[in-house]
């Protein structure tokens, strides 16, 4: 089986240059055989007619020799009507009125007739092998002053013939047919290779490209137009796979030297703390052992965070989109921070009117629970947190503002990386760990949306997600 498939696999030059030769010898013999047909049909009749217009001329020349009142002509003269009827393949016999025949050129000269006819039939039947064709006679009345004075008969090979030189035309004819036949057909295969070559060399580069995104080279574009839909089509799917991979890649080693960077340097001071305890130089008191317990802890926390962080990356790469209404997301999380917000005094302003999105409704949910617990968490109690959501052109805008501890200008580059905290979240104490908004960026670039910051230390800080609508 696998081997017959790999049989059946031929280019698609093979296959297109194939298509067109069948194409060409479909159309090509059609044309042939229908204008053979029509043509010898013509031929045919053209042939019938000017049969009976080289017997009328017999009997003209015949009519012609006979006297004014009928009398009959000289042998010598008939004779030579009837070896010029002969080189026409016709056989001249005339009668006189009481049917005595007076003249007959087979009689004459038998070896000519005979020859003459054997070469019509054998002319028709070459042509024609199932020519239903015999000896025919027809017969004239030569007529003087209104008075029939004798018959003319023709004898010949009927129903028609075709003489010598109407089967070369016959012939030349068909060549010319059959050339033009064959220069169809040499387009055609020629078409064929050019077409198949325009169509499988974009097909190759985008081959050629997938070849090294397969290879880990990410950061090239196909930017080329193929002229053909469905090329194009496919050369964006690829330049979209090679974004998605990149930006993969560009997150993984992001995560890898964030998480390096978050470790190397506990584990530095656990490491001279430790080593100071063994050569004496530190006092080993249960109070520095307790304190190396308690960082060991926060280390192994934050890898069992790392680990959530990378699930649940993984897990925002794979949006299940609908359409819901972003109020009706945002209402249900504000109502589950009710008592922490009652008791800490903030207000929260949900956003007038409903907004559809096109859009993850369980990570949306994430997205605002986060970007609402940092609000609550960084704002001091009696604060004003506002959540709303609205259509700004092609995209619709979620904004979460508070009027919290706002962020630092050097800091707001940084607050998206996993990890991240800024020294004033941990003077706070939340209890935060940085990988909140990494997870908002990870979702938000999922749907194709953006997410930016505006803050002002002291005064307050503006999140703002936008996602594209998709009509
Ligand atoms: P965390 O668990 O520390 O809150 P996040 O990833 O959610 O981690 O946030 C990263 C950092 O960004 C926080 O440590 C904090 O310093 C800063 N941040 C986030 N949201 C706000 C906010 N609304 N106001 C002030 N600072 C914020």
């Amino acid at each position: 089986m696998d081997e017959e498939r790999k049989h059946m696999n031929v280019s698609l030059k093979f296959k297109l240059t194939l298509s067109y030769v069948l194409l060409a010898l479909i159309l090509v013999s059609s044309f042939l055989f229908v204008s053979n047909y029509v043509l010898e049909k013509k031929f045919q009749t053209y042939i019938v007619h000017t049969q009976e217009k080289k017997n009328q001329d017999i009997v003209h020349l015949v009519t012609e020799e006979f006297g004014e009142n009928g009398e009959f002509p000289d042998m010598e003269i008939l004779k030579s009507i009837g070896n010029t009827a002969v080189t026409q393949g016709l056989i001249l016999m005339v009668s006189d009125v009481k049917d005595n025949q007076l003249f007959c050129m087979s009689t004459l000269d038998s070896r000519v007739c005979d020859n003459m006819l054997e070469s019509m039939r054998s002319n028709m039947a070459g042509r024609y092998p199932h020519f239903d064709g015999k000896y025919v006679e027809k017969d004239y009345d030569v007529v003087k002053k209104n008075k029939k004075v004798a018959t003319v008969t023709l004898g010949y090979y009927g129903p028609y013939f075709y003489n010598n030189e109407d089967i070369q035309f016959i012939e030349i004819l068909n060549k010319i047919f059959i050339g033009i036949g064959l220069i169809f057909l040499i387009i055609a295969i020629f078409l064929g290779m050019y077409m198949a070559d325009r169509m499988s060399l974009p097909i190759k580069k985008v081959i050629k490209k997938t070849r090294q995104i397969e290879g880990g080279n990410y950061t090239e574009r196909l930017d080329f137009d193929s002229g053909t839909i469905e090329i194009n089509q496919l050369i964006q799917s690829v330049n979209r796979l090679a974004s998605s991979l990149e930006g993969q890649q560009l997150s993984q080693k992001r995560m890898a030297k964030d998480y390096a960077h978050e470790l190397r340097t506990p584990l530095a001071a656990l490491q001279s703390t430790l080593e100071a305890m063994i050569d004496g130089v530190l006092e080993n008191t249960p109070e520095r052992l307790e304190g190396c317990r308690t960082e060991i802890l926060r280390l192994t926390r934050m890898l069992a965070d790392i680990d959530k962080i990378v699930q649940i990356e993984n897990d925002s790469l794979q949006v299940h989109k609908s359409r819901f209404d972003v109020l009706s997301v945002i209402r249900p999380v504000v109502s589950n921070f009710q008592q922490e917000l009652e008791s800490r005094n903030i207000r929260v302003e949900v956003g007038p009117a409903p907004c559809e999105v096109y859009a993850d409704k369980d990570k949306m949910i994430q997205v605002v629970v986060n970007l609402l617990s940092n609000a609550i968490k960084y704002t001091d109690n009696g604060g004003k947190i506002e959540i709303s959501a609205g259509k700004y052109g092609d995209w619709v805008r979620l904004t979460v503002s508070d009027t919290g501890l706002g962020i630092a200008a050097e800091d707001i580059p940084n607050i998206f990386d996993h990890l991240y905290r800024t020294d004033k979240s941990r003077d706070r104490n939340t209890g935060g760990s940085g990988i909140g908004l990494s997870v908002v960026k990870a979702i938000v670039d999922a749907h194709g949306g953006t997410i930016e910051v505006k803050s002002e230390l002291g005064k307050g800080s503006v999140f703002t997600v936008q996602l594209p609508l998709l009509k």
